[in-house]
């Protein structure tokens, strides 16, 4: 596919020039001599061209997104109308108070649907994605420790933890420690209790963890932990497991983030703008962020006034228009939100069950939102793996799940289908992984040379990586 540069042929599609313009009033160092070297082509091959980039893109409208972990579900449309209000889109952030008493009213209420959500004491909605919120409950953590005169330093992560845990744990100062996985596939509690000193400040944990397994133990570990005078950390990116049955508080958590992008409905990936709230209970308050949304009972009000705050951990207080979208759904779905969960972990279950045949389940449980397969059958017999499982499922219409995490598990296949689906889609994506299966057998060059319908097919992944070509030259086609 050609880029607009190289389909520009001279033809005027926008004419920007308006000689009516009395422009003597400038210096003439800031008037262009040459007119800038924009593609010049008419509107019908805009149109053409961009519609063309956009179809070789994948995204939810276009078909089934089970990537594990990411909550890929379907955003309604009218969040993104509500985020575009006139009102909401051109506020300045700088504004008095006065002046934007809708939008602190709206962040003050989202503020108070997220401790309901949660069952904690106090939020903030300042930072910019799920790392960001553990960077900041870090943060907290680690303050909360100095202004008690405790210089404890280790960090507790399950093996199964997202990657991001131990980034943000070691990115505070902290020194990350492992913590094994039982043959369950949940936190092994002799190998825990081996760990625990006064010198553990915290333990960062998923719940449901990335294999998509309840902690069953999860109370007695927050006794254990408090006992020991450490603090726990929830990451709660994927709500959707857990939403109006269960939170944090009720499991013993102090501190806890919520990525509003994936549970509460904003379209996501590729580095668009997300939201990452961090609720804490009580006693960590004055650490929060600042500002802080508050109400006098006659105004809502921006707090800076906090004793112990570790700061602003983004200009102003986070991504605006995630908020609205996450406020709109959360007010559109009301105590359906205890039904989007039931929905996820029924379509989890439902699609593990009728693949278990077909692929390894090295977990054989019943899952939450989401489980994991190993493609370790498909690899040792007939030299399939799962990155060519991932491939050929694209020739399906189909986006691949996350593969090779959680690092547990050989072979993983990470399925998240999301409580947006109906059951005739994941019965397609399920005849689809079956006849995968049976290709493996049957036809395995099929599967080898996949995806053969997709508009680039294999890339080059760790040339991609270790060397990114990021300028395209158009002597290259
Ligand atoms: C997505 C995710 C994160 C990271 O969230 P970002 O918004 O991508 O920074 C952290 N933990 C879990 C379990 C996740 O699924």
């Amino acid at each position: 596919m050609k880029t607009i540069f190289e389909k520009s042929n001279g033809t005027e599609g926008i004419n920007l020039t308006d000689d009516s313009e009395d422009l003597s009033f400038l210096d003439k160092s800031f008037l262009r001599t040459q007119s800038p070297e924009l593609p010049q082509i008419g509107e019908l091959e805009v149109m053409r061209h961009y519609k063309e980039l956009s179809d070789r893109n994948f995204c939810i409208e276009k078909g089934f997104y089970p990537l594990g972990s990411c909550t890929m579900k379907y955003n309604p449309k009218v969040n993104e109308l509500l985020a575009s209000l006139e009102g909401f889109a051109n506020i300045h952030p700088n504004l008095a108070d006065e002046y934007c008493q809708g939008a602190l009213n709206l962040m003050y209420n989202l503020q108070e649907a997220l401790k309901k959500i949660t069952g904690m004491d106090a939020i903030t909605l300042q930072p910019a994605a799920g790392a960001h919120g553990e960077l900041t409950g870090m943060m907290i953590i680690k303050k909360y420790f100095e202004s008690i005169g405790d210089n404890r330093k280790k960090v507790l992560i399950p093996d199964s933890a997202h990657g991001t845990n131990p980034a943000s744990a070691h990115m505070c100062g902290f020194e990350v420690v492992g913590v094994n996985s039982d043959k369950y596939g949940r936190v092994d509690m002799e190998h825990l209790k081996s760990l625990i000193d006064k010198n553990v400040a915290a333990i960062m944990m998923t719940n449901p963890n990335t294999l998509g397994l309840f902690e069953e133990n999860v109370l007695e570990i927050s006794k254990l932990m408090h006992e020991n005078g450490s603090l726990l950390y929830y990451d709660g990116a994927n709500f959707n497991a857990i939403m109006g049955y269960t939170n944090p508080k009720v499991m013993g958590f102090d501190v806890v983030h919520l990525n509003l992008h994936k549970t509460f409905a904003t379209p996501h990936g590729g580095g668009g703008p997300g939201a990452g709230p961090v609720g804490v209970v009580d006693k960590l308050k004055e650490f929060l962020p600042v500002p802080v949304v508050n109400f006098d009972g006659e105004k809502y009000f921006r707090d800076y006034n906090l004793k112990n705050s570790i700061g602003s951990v983004k200009a102003f207080y986070g991504n605006f228009g995630v908020l609205v979208r996450a406020y709109a759904y959360i007010l559109m779905m009301g105590d359906n939100l205890k039904e989007a969960s039931e929905n996820a972990v029924l379509n989890a279950n439902y699609i593990k069950e009728k693949l278990k045949k077909y692929y390894d389940l090295p977990y054989d449980l019943p899952c939450m939102h989401e489980f994991v397969l190993s493609g370790e059958r498909q690899k040792q017999n007939f030299g399939i793996s799962t990155l060519n499982i991932a491939k050929r499922l694209m020739d399906g219409n189909t986006h691949p799940p996350t593969v090779y995490f959680p690092l547990i598990v050989h072979e993983a296949m990470m399925i998240e289908p999301t409580e947006s689906e109906n059951k005739e889609k994941l019965d397609e994506f399920i005849d689809i992984m079956i006849k995968i299966a049976q290709e493996a057998e049957t036809n395995p060059e099929e599967v080898l040379s996949a995806p053969h319908s997709t508009p680039v097919r294999r890339v080059d992944e760790t040339l991609a990586a270790r060397h990114p070509d990021l300028k395209y030259n158009c002597s290259d086609k």
